[in-house]
């Protein structure tokens, strides 16, 4: 066993494993992206082929790719394992599994009721009909494997007969997983009966749950079009995101998915081409399926139903995603058509009108003012109070005031009037733009931020040497981000780990500290003086740029015959000289 671990670890490479979930990019020997086990705009999150090690600088995350598995997936070490040695093409020594866990149970109970639902339609006499209505509809086999597609019969005990008495399970977890209901008089009956089967697989494509769609031959007066499995420990609605699985690698690829109202809509989709749809349900994207989806993409396309509950779903999906970091379009569907419609008749209209979506501000706008007279006082009115709370939630300031602009333009108002209505919708949240200070900073500095991030990385591999090195630093400044690190990291325990100094350290610095960290491999060992190095060179750097800045002091004071000015200039100029020739005698 423990042989076989490490030979499916050196097999393995944990950058593909870990790419199927985050987006990597190189970083000289390690790979960056946004950490999937924490919420975070800025990526801290490394991967270190050669040592097969993850990390995460925001939350402390870390391991091998067997962890990651277990973490990610919510599996157990047996399952990760299992996993990658299918995928390393390692048979695994087979082990009495025992009382494996009520979830592997539940999920193996699952797995066999969509086959069984997939026999059905494929094979079984009872989904002739059902063969017929996919095929109508122009859902190729190729979709029908694609997305495990399945029928169940009209039958009072098909799943129960299949799976209790043919397959010995126990009835209680039939009913655990919403497959069956249970009758008042004690017993059970198939919950799904006369329905297409989509099973709700989860993200590492495990079937948590079903959607049946009523065959529409054998409908019956009240009964819904759509039954979707209840919650149960498997299946969680508000997680589910419906043809991820397939869609996942198209997703990563294009930086973006395409989401879509019901599972039709979702195959049709995919089958027009545009492999990177999933749908969510009519209703609003969760934080949760967000948080999924911001793992691949950073860009989402809603395509929902243009009515108000559409609308309402739209302007909350937004919200989630853009708080999120994604970016917002939609797809114009008009004449009232669904994208299952328009993507299975004709598939190229269909790619075009993804490609031509518009921003999400855009298309609100647009939509208001097709609706109503921005001629008239009532239709201004209108309009403004469906753009602007719409406007007003933009969370940055200068793209809210963008489309403030534009929608005052529009309506040929001042856009001041926009502004303040929208501070009016938002309670009295200032929606002014702050002034951006940062920017006054030399931005001549490139050479000094470059030497900065690499003291500060040999520096968070050997801390103990900041002891040495932070009194040099006093009366001089290091400019930016890097200077604001550096006065930190003296300012930190000597003897803190990475994951612990992380933890404390300001947001804004993270960044910096993890690429500097990066930047010198984890591998590598630190020298004799290779801190106090890289501290002089980075010292004298600074000291130039002051003496510069000194330099064109000097002469407005001469120009201006301010002597007190000049001398003190003098005496700064002075200090500097005698802290760069201890420096320079330093470095010998
Ligand atoms: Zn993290």
């Amino acid at each position: 066993m423990e042989d076989q671990v490490e030979e499916i670890k050196r097999k393995i490479d944990i950058v593909e494993v870990v790419g199927a979930y985050v987006s990597l990019k190189k970083l000289g020997r390690h790979h960056k992206g946004l950490c999937p086990f924490h919420s975070e705009k800025t990526p801290s999150f490394m991967v270190n082929e050669e040592m097969g090690l993850y990390k995460c600088f925001g939350c402390g995350a870390g391991g091998d790719v067997i962890k990651f598995l277990m973490e990610i997936e919510g599996i157990d070490f047996r399952d990760a394992l299992e996993r990658l040695a299918e995928k390393a093409g390692v048979k695994l020594v087979s082990r009495k599994r025992g009382d494996s866990d009520a979830r592997s149970k539940m999920l193996e109970v699952m797995d066999l009721a969509a086959r069984y639902y997939h026999w059905m339609l494929t094979e079984g006499n009872a989904g002739r009909e059902a063969r017929e209505y996919l095929a109508e509809r122009k859902i190729s086999t190729k979709l029908i494997e694609t997305f495990n597609l399945g029928f169940s019969m009209q039958s009072w005990e098909g799943i129960v007969n299949y799976l209790v008495k043919k397959k010995g399970y126990e009835i209680d977890i039939l009913e655990k997983v919403g497959l069956v209901s249970r009758k008042e008089s004690g017993g059970v009956y198939d919950k799904f009966r006369g329905r297409i089967m989509f099973p709700l697989q989860d993200s590492s494509g495990k079937v948590v749950g079903f959607t049946g769609r009523v065959l529409p031959s054998i409908a019956k007066e009240g009964e819904p079009k759509y039954l979707n499995s209840p919650e149960t420990p498997l299946y969680h609605k508000s997680r589910m995101l419906y043809g991820f699985v397939q869609a996942k690698n198209a997703i990563r690829e294009k930086k973006r998915v395409v989401l879509v109202e019901g599972q039709m809509d979702c195959i049709s989709s995919f089958g027009a081409g545009v492999t990177e749809t999933v749908a969510v349900g009519g209703t609003a994207l969760t934080e949760d399926q967000v948080e999924i989806l911001a793992r691949l993409a950073n860009q989402i396309i809603l395509s929902m139903d243009a009515d108000e509950a559409g609308n309402v779903a739209m302007k909350r999906s937004t919200e989630q995603a853009e708080r999120r970091g994604l970016g917002v379009k939609v797809v114009q569907i008009k004449g009232g058509k669904d994208p299952d419609d328009i993507a299975r008749n004709s598939p190229e209209k269909w790619k075009k009108m993804v490609e031509d979506s518009v921003d999400i501000y855009e298309y609100v706008m647009e939509r208001a003012f097709e609706k109503n007279d921005s001629k008239s006082i009532e239709g201004i009115k209108k309009i403004t109070e469906e753009v602007v709370p719409f406007l007003s939630k933009i969370e940055n300031n200068v793209v809210r005031e963008v489309w403030s602009k534009r929608l005052a333009e529009k309506l040929g108002v001042d856009t001041r009037a926009v502004m303040s209505e929208m501070e009016r919708v938002n309670g009295g949240r200032k929606t002014v733009s702050k002034k951006n200070d940062e920017k006054s900073e030399d931005v001549n500095d490139s050479k000094i931020s470059r030497l900065a991030k690499r003291f500060i990385g040999l520096l968070i591999l050997k801390m103990k040497d900041a002891e040495v090195v932070a009194p040099w630093f006093s009366g001089l400044t290091v400019p930016g981000g890097e200077g604001k690190l550096i006065s930190w990291l003296f300012k930190t325990s000597l003897d803190t780990r990475i994951e612990e100094m992380m933890k404390t350290m300001p947001d804004e610095l993270k960044e910096i500290a993890g690429e500097a960290y990066m930047a010198e491999g984890e591998n590598d060992k630190v020298g004799e003086k290779e801190v106090e190095e890289s501290a002089v060179l980075l010292l004298r750097e600074v000291i130039k740029m002051r003496k510069s800045e000194l330099m064109d002091s000097m002469n407005k004071a001469k120009k201006d015959s301010d002597d007190a000015e000049e001398e003190r200039i003098f005496g700064e100029m002075n200090e500097l000289n005698k802290k760069e020739s201890k420096l320079i005698a330093f470095l010998g």
